[in-house]
């Protein structure tokens, strides 16, 4: 019999959970709130249920896994599974998650970064099959990032490599939660252009669709330049320049081949990719510039259930 496995997705909205076995398909699945309005502990008890509730859909109990694997919001340490207080689970200190889950269960528990399980379930499974070298971005209301390398994950000496959100873009740029300036998740991310498009709706009064008060999203932003609205492309020009000038950064940091996109602004296609790739060519390292290949993922939201069963398939991270 195959070996099987959960994967478990813990974003601030929902917990998505599935029973994957040893080949990578998902055979069942779970989904339900975060509740990250409430005690850790109510959250703690969603994941417990989710990952109890895939393996019963799938027609065996906790018992038969051989692992599981949890993708959390960072700051967290991967190598003690312990989650650190993230932005997105506003009642969280330092919460120990792995031993939790792991005396709970009675299974053996890997955690890591979010970011860092998406890039593993897409090495696994889905843009990255090919490639020892890719960097994978998830481009959301933050900056992720989870680098390949040597067709290894990248983890850094604590757990935090390739947080490419935090590459500084403007030194004298606004402050970030993480403590630098201007950094790239203040300018290409989802919120950050939102908030772009707000400022000079309301400075330059622009010729535009979007409305002139009450809620913006990027999707409204995404609808309105689909439709041909000038100053909606603009706005995803500038986010995608923003988005290029950081990953040239990367890309010579980490000599990647690829790059693949992923999260709500990717969705938008050559309206991002576009100016990302010019940018990367105006700028890139010659030889390595025409050579990078900058995709969206293939995944979608599997590649962190993937991602996250793949780890503790390999047994996390060593510490
Ligand atoms: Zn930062």
């Amino acid at each position: 019999m195959k070996r099987l496995y959960v994967g478990v997705d813990l974003g601030g909205t929902n917990v998505a959970s599935a029973l994957i076995d040893e080949d990578g398909n998902v055979l069942a699945r779970d989904k339900r709130p975060t509740l990250a309005d409430q005690p850790e502990g109510v959250t703690v008890r969603q994941i417990i249920d989710g990952i109890t509730e895939a393996a019963r859909k799938g027609g065996v109990s906790v018992g038969d896994l051989a692992a599981i694997g949890i993708g959390a919001p960072g700051p967290l340490d991967p190598f003690e599974g312990v989650v650190l207080a993230p932005v997105n689970l506003p009642n969280w200190g330092k919460v120990p998650l792995k031993r939790i889950v792991d005396t709970k269960m009675g299974v053996p528990v890997v955690v890591d970064n979010d970011a860092n399980v998406v890039a593993v379930g897409e090495q696994w499974k889905g843009a990255g099959r090919e490639v020892n070298d890719f960097l994978c971005v998830t481009l959301g209301t933050g900056i992720g990032g989870g680098a390949i390398c040597g067709g290894k994950l990248l983890h850094g000496f604590n757990g935090n490599a390739a947080e490419i959100g935090h590459i500084t873009i403007d030194y004298n740029g606004p402050r970030c939660n993480c403590g630098n300036y201007g950094c790239l998740e203040l300018y290409a991310s989802a919120n950050a252009m939102v908030r772009r498009a707000l400022e000079r709706i309301k400075k330059e009064s622009p010729k535009t669709i979007l409305p002139r008060s009450g809620k913006l999203t990027s999707q409204m932003i995404f609808e309105a330049a689909k439709n041909g609205d000038r100053f909606a492309i603009e706005m995803f020009e500038e986010t995608g320049f923003f988005l290029g000038v950081g990953l040239v950064s990367a890309i010579n940091l980490l000599n990647v081949e690829m790059v693949a996109i992923t999260g709500g602004l990717a969705n938008a296609g050559d309206l991002i990719f576009g100016p990302v790739r010019r940018t990367v060519l105006e700028r890139g390292f010659p030889e390595v510039k025409e050579k990078v290949r900058i995709i969206p993922t293939q995944l979608g939201e599997d590649a962190a259930l993937i991602g996250a069963a793949r780890l503790a398939m390999e047994g996390g991270v060593r510490s």
